[in-house]
């Protein structure tokens, strides 16, 4: 089955919203074999949406559409739909009602409720459970389509059930696996494959899916190919790969598994990342039983005042310098209690820096009862990349302690 996908919004033709539906939907129909063949954009614009829907269904089996069904005017998704369809709008009294009196049970007015309320003739609604806008699904041609809400995580919950209701496919691709790497540049990693004389067998497909953590190795079969194929390629790949490998989809879920099944804690010292590697740490579902908790320690007093440093410690050496990540995480495995503890301290930029030490200066930490370890980086880029970089190479830090390479 070929699908597309159309998103509706000005905000993501101007430069203030980055889209993330294109990857949830894909992900989802990927489950069924449903290959996205093509994505577009369209301001809210009627007649612009018409156009591409009625295009798009030429051309699919079929097509997610997201965003354009608020309760405003500036939304306009339904009508450019029916437009599409050749149908007008007309109001569903039920699902009005019950918007309407999950609005007044929240203490809401109850303006919008008739527009969300609306779908084009001949129209299936589907139901939100997290938002208040519902969906809808149809047939144009010979091309089925559903129309979601723009936010991502309303398409999450949204989607799932849909594609869950797909027939089960005969073609395409069926299996996957996900290789991690801790650190790995994707040249990197084709080098050592290279190397060790590796070949992708026939009916497998490799892609590499480069990243700050490293690069994720992607492998699919053919539906009805045994899934055995995959799982020798999989297991070639990490034998080359030794222990750049990573035994779980990545950086914070090998992390914290690898504490779990060793029963050990971790905790968190952050300056230049501002509390983003507990961020991650506690993305991963089951994090608890492993994290204890993290100081923000943004400032020189909290420096001082929470992890225990001493005020000359940073007047003779400042903020960013070994003898100051050392007593940060060392600070915080004692606040803590934990078995291991992370620190970083560092100029991210764009101001900030000097000759001894430019932008992207960072010094990084771990310390566990064997010992404290610390390194000095020198990241490029922007403010951005600089943190990026600072919490990939901490949690990699972190995980070599565990699982050293
Ligand atoms: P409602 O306003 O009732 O939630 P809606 O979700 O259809 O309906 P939109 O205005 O299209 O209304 O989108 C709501 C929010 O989701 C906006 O903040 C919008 O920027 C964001 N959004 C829409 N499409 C995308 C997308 N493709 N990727 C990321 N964010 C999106
Ligand atoms: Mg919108």
């Amino acid at each position: 089955m070929r699908g597309a996908v159309l998103l509706v919004g000005s905000e993501l033709l101007d430069g203030s919203v980055s889209d993330r539906n294109v990857a949830i939907v894909a992900a989802e129909l990927a489950r069924q074999g449903v290959v996205v063949a093509r994505a577009e954009i369209v301001p809210d614009d009627v007649g612009a949406i018409a156009d591409a829907v009625r295009r798009l269904a030429e051309v699919s089996d079929l097509l997610v559409v997201t965003g354009g069904l608020g309760p405003t005017a500036d939304d306009v998704t339904r009508e450019g739909v029916a437009q599409a369809l050749g149908v007008g709008v007309h109001t569903n009294v039920d699902i009005r009602a019950s918007i309407e009196k999950r609005l007044a049970a929240r203490g809401l007015p109850a303006e919008g409720a008739t527009r969300q309320a609306s779908f084009p003739k001949g129209t299936v609604p589907i139901r939100n459970p997290v938002g208040s806008a519902p969906g809808f699904g149809g047939e144009i041609g010979s091309c089925r389509f559903w129309v979601l809400p723009g936010v991502p995580p309303e398409v999450v919950e949204m989607i799932g059930p849909l594609v869950d209701g797909l027939p089960t496919p005969q073609s395409g691709w069926g299996w996957h696996r996900l290789v991690a790497t801790a650190g790995l540049s994707e040249l990197r990693a084709a080098a050592i494959l290279d190397a060790g004389g590796f070949v992708v067998p026939a009916r497998v497909s490799l892609g590499f899916l480069p990243g700050a953590g490293g690069v994720k190795l992607r492998l699919f079969a053919p539906r009805g190919a045994p899934a055995t194929e995959l799982d020798e390629t999989e297991q070639s790949i990490r034998s080359l790969l030794g222990s750049a490998a990573l035994p779980e989809s990545g950086l914070p879920e090998s992390l914290v598994a690898a504490l779990a099944a060793e029963r050990r804690t971790v905790a968190t010292a952050e300056s230049c990342t501002g509390g983003a590697i507990g961020v991650r740490i506690t993305d991963v579902p089951g994090a608890s039983s492993v994290y204890l908790g993290g100081i923000v320690s943004y400032s020189d007093r909290a420096k001082i005042e929470r992890l225990g440093l001493a005020p000359e410690l940073l007047a003779r050496h400042g903020t960013v310098s070994e003898p100051v990540v050392r007593a940060m995480v060392e600070g915080a495995r004692a606040a803590f209690e934990a078995w291991l503890a992370v620190a970083v301290t560092g100029i991210a930029g764009p101001s900030g820096g000097s000759p001894e030490k430019p932008v992207g200066t960072v010094w990084i930490a771990v310390s566990d009862p064997a010992g404290t370890e610390t390194r000095r980086f020198v990241f490029p880029g922007s403010r951005e990349m600089v943190r990026e970089r600072t919490v990939n190479k901490a949690l990699e830090m972190a995980y070599r302690r565990v699982r050293p390479a």
